[in-house]
């Protein structure tokens, strides 16, 4: 079976069609810059790349460019469409209404867009991406919707309710939600495989660290608390965004800058986090090499970002009752073995103890331990796969009677 993975942006298509038999990926790629001047790169497994300026002015465009791709004689990897057997698609927001992924009917369509308020530029691109694929690819092909969200649908009330007044919760279903959800549950899950234990046995930190990072708190398989929340902004300190703030910072500089809340919006969202502090780039690599060569505010950048993963980690241990494993995921989690050993040096106290060798060997896509076997707490690196998670998802949907 032959499962095709979309990731619709407001302005790009991302997908990889997955070969389920091996689990292999037999294509990905992506198109950019849809409705403005289209940019559009196509990989296969084998190694073959095609890559173009062509326009795109909506997302069935798009799709037709990807079907195009997949079918051609020169850059191809199937002979026709009727191989694709199902696609499944990245939903972010999924609110109070999805805990689980599920199969695409007109009312679960209406169930994601009447979230659109929730995530207005994510939402709205994901029912876009659905549609174009009815279009492009007719009802017959079964589509599977996987959300962000559903992983952290566990969480408590005390730990998804704001302290604000709780008529909003009522009204405008403002509370913690948590994004990243696939992510932190394929590599809590691969975690476990790794230690050759049952999830339910074990207490899980997940730190997901990209351009957008969240660190997860999972108790038995089961989230209890994540440090995103009504939208992605909240946490730690991330590439472009300001990660958690005291609210007054907000409304002082709303007044004295006579900012909008549209404005502020974006001041907090892409021209905060790394980007804001440093002055020189949202860009680990760039912000590292810069403080590496003197710059103080590049330093002092880094300094947050990991005392920010330190302080969730001393948090949610409180709150899980102790820690049995901490995962590193994600662009930064995955490469920057400097964060990495920071942070679990400062993690000595409760017992945590790395190979530094190890932990420099762990990049580039390696997954393993980077503990030591004195540690009492087991540190990974594991690379997420959010693609194969959505890929087996719409498998298990669409071969269920
Ligand atoms: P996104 O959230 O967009 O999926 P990623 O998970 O790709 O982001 O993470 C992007 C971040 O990871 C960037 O800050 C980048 O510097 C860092 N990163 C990615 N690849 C590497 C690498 N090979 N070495 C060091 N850092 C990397």
């Amino acid at each position: 079976m032959k499962i095709l993975v979309i990731n619709a942006g407001s302005s790009s298509m991302k997908y990889q069609l997955i070969d389920m038999t091996d689990e292999s990926v037999l294509a990905k790629g992506n198109c950019e810059r849809i409705g403005v001047d289209g940019h559009f790169k196509h990989t296969t497994g084998d190694g073959r790349v095609y890559e173009t300026d062509v326009t795109m002015n909506n997302h069935t465009e798009a799709f037709v460019q990807i079907k195009n791709a997949l079918i051609s004689d020169e850059y191809g990897v199937i002979k026709s469409l009727d191989e694709v057997s199902a696609i499944g698609h990245r939903i972010v927001q999924g609110g109070a209404l999805f805990s689980e992924s599920t199969l695409v009917t007109e009312e679960v369509i209406s169930g994601i867009e009447s979230l659109i308020p929730l995530a207005p530029l994510h939402n709205s691109a994901h029912v876009q991406g659905i549609r174009a694929c009815i279009e492009v690819f007719g009802e017959a092909v079964p589509q599977v919707v996987v959300f962000d969200t559903a992983f952290h649908s566990t969480m408590p009330p005390k730990a998804f309710i704001y302290p604000v007044p709780y008529e909003y919760y009522e009204k405008y279903s403002v509370r913690r939600y948590g994004f990243h959800g696939t992510s932190h549950r394929y590599v809590s899950a691969r975690c476990a495989e790794l230690m050759g234990k049952d999830i339910k046995d074990l207490k899980i930190i997940t730190c997901h660290l990209g351009n957008g990072s969240s660190i997860t708190a999972i108790k038995g398989g089961k989230v209890i608390d994540t440090s995103m929340g009504l939208t992605p902004l909240d946490g730690i300190m991330m590439g472009t965004r300001t990660g958690s703030l005291d609210p007054s910072v907000v409304t002082f500089i709303a007044e004295k800058e006579k900012l909008s809340p549209t404005e502020m919006d974006t001041l907090l969202n892409k021209k905060s986090g790394f980007l804001g502090v440093s002055g020189v780039s949202s860009d680990d690599r760039d912000v590292t090499a810069a403080a590496e060569s003197g710059n103080e505010r590049a330093k002092l950048a880094i300094d947050i970002l990991e005392y920010d993963i330190l302080k969730y980690i001393g948090s949610y241990t409180a709150v899980l009752g102790g820690v049995d494993a901490i995962v590193f995921t994600a662009g930064i989690g995955e490469n920057q073995q400097s964060h990495r050993s920071n942070v679990c040096h400062s993690l000595e106290y409760m017992g945590v103890k790395i190979s530094d060798k190890l932990n420099d060997e762990m990049i580039r896509g390696k997954e393993g331990k980077i503990s030591t076997d004195e540690s009492s707490v087991d540190v990974f690196v594991i690379p997420t796969n959010e693609e194969l998670v959505i890929a087996r998802d719409t498998m298990a949907l669409v071969t269920k009677k």
